[in-house]
Formats: C-alpha cells, sequence, structure tokens
C-alpha cells in the first residue's frame, strides 16, 4: 500500500501532522534543504522521527534554485535592474522565501506521485507561517491560507488528469504552536529531539525568531521545553 507523504523540516509542526495518519499508514517523510543554515540539524530529527514512527522511512532532496535565489541574483542581474543588496524587506533572500510553501508542497506532490501516495500531508499553520513570513494587518494572522490551498489542490486535481487522484491536506492549519505542543505530548512526540532553531546547531540557539517563538508557546501551553532543560547528571 502506498505511503503517506508528510513533509517536515525536523520541527515540532511536521512531527505532529505525522503523527496525525501514523496509526493506520505508513509514512514518506520528506525533507528539503533549500540552503537553510539549520537544514542538517532538521535532517536529523527527521531521521529521530522514524524511531517514533515505525513504519516509516526518509526521503532527504536538495533544492539548488531556492540556494542559488536566497544568495541574490547574481553581480549582472543586479547591475542591469539596480538592485541594491539589501533592499527590500526582510532582506535579499525574503523574495525565495515567500515563494517557498508553494514551491515545497510542489516537491511533496512530485514525490507523492512517484511513490503512488494519495494523500500529501504537509504541517502548514496559517497561524505560525503569517507571522513567520512578517505579515501584518487587518487581515493578519493568515488571511488567504486556506485558499492557497484549495487552489493548489484544483491545480493538482487538474494535473493529476485520469492518473490517480491526489489530495494535500495541511491539518494544522487553524492551530498555533502552543495546541500543537499539546497535541505532541499527547502523541508521545519526543519534543526534546525535535529542531527548531534557524541555526545549524549542534544547540538551539534561544534567540533566534523561531527559537523564541517555540519559547513564547511552551510558556503558552503552561508546559516546560525539554530543550531548555539540562540533562541530569550521570549517577
Ligand atoms: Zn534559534
Amino acid at each position: 500500500m502506498p505511503p503517506i507523504v508528510v513533509m517536515t523540516g525536523g520541527g515540532i509542526k511536521g512531527a505532529v501532522a505525522a503523527a496525525r495518519c501514523a496509526e493506520d499508514n505508513e509514512l514518506l517523510l520528506v525533507h528539503v534543504n533549500y540552503g537553510q543554515p539549520s537544514a542538517p540539524a532538521e535532517l536529523k530529527a527527521v531521521n529521530i522521527l522514524t524511531k517514533t514512527f515505525p513504519s516509516s522511512c526518509v526521503m532527504a532532496l536538495t533544492l539548488p534554485h531556492v540556494m542559488q535565489l536566497q544568495e541574490g541574483p547574481g553581480r549582472s542581474v543586479e547591475q542591469r535592474f539596480g538592485i541594491n543588496e539589501g533592499v527590500g524587506e526582510g532582506g535579499p533572500s525574503a523574495p525565495a522565501l515567500r515563494g517557498l510553501i508553494p514551491v515545497l508542497m510542489s516537491v511533496g506532490v512530485q514525490c507523492a506521485w512517484r511513490v503512488g501516495a494519495s494523500t500529501m500531508v504537509t504541517g502548514v499553520s496559517r497561524l505560525c507561517e503569517a507571522s513567520h513570513l512578517g505579515m501584518s494587518g487587518v487581515d493578519a494572522p493568515g488571511y488567504g491560507w486556506h485558499e492557497l490551498v484549495h487552489s493548489f489542490n484544483l491545480m493538482v486535481e487538474c494535473l493529476s488528469g485520469r492518473g490517480p487522484q491526489l489530495r494535500v491536506e495541511t491539518p494544522l492549519m487553524d492551530l498555533g504552536l502552543p495546541q500543537m505542543i499539546k497535541l505532541a505530548r499527547r502523541f508521545r512526540i519526543p519534543l526534546e529531539r525535535t529542531w527548531t532553531c534557524e541555526q545549524a546547531g549542534p544547540r538551539a540557539c534561544g534567540c533566534c525568531e523561531r527559537c523564541t517563538a517555540r519559547a513564547r508557546a511552551f510558556i503558552e501551553a503552561a508546559l516546560v521545553d525539554p530543550l531548555s532543560t539540562p540533562a541530569p547528571a550521570p549517577v
């Protein structure tokens, strides 16, 4: 029986998304390296996740074109269009990152078609992603994300033709990180082995945007992050 494809960056969202469909299904956990410094730490966390979900395996992919775009459009293009490094909200890598979610969803869909899966799951959350992308204003948090996924499914349906039908599911779309942390505890996910930090490690930096959001979410969930708890001294 084909697996369910789960996109994961080794963090809490991907682990909870996987747990929600792991009971009766084999999982293909897909990690994508798009040039983020944390990629090796993320992949390590994804591999550890296979111990939590024995009926799972990992596919690790790289997206060289996104890595290239994160470095900037290139000197000749910058000169031709008068682009200055650092111009634009969020710095030079922001445009590449804004386009990343549909790219990752497309990668997941391609993986799913490749293995004959009928479901591709991503842990995308309108509440988390909107703030991560710096969206604000009267429509925040996360206006339009349901429509984005619906549109994406229409595209997938169109491209499936007469082949097997595939559906993209986003079970965490309306959940915030504190709710996901509570779910992770219920699913007995080893939160101390998840990776959230934007940096490469080996320990979470504790001060980047994602580390800060994680710390805030644990406080809101009234739980202690096992990552922030020093390991007990050997007896
Ligand atoms: Zn960090």
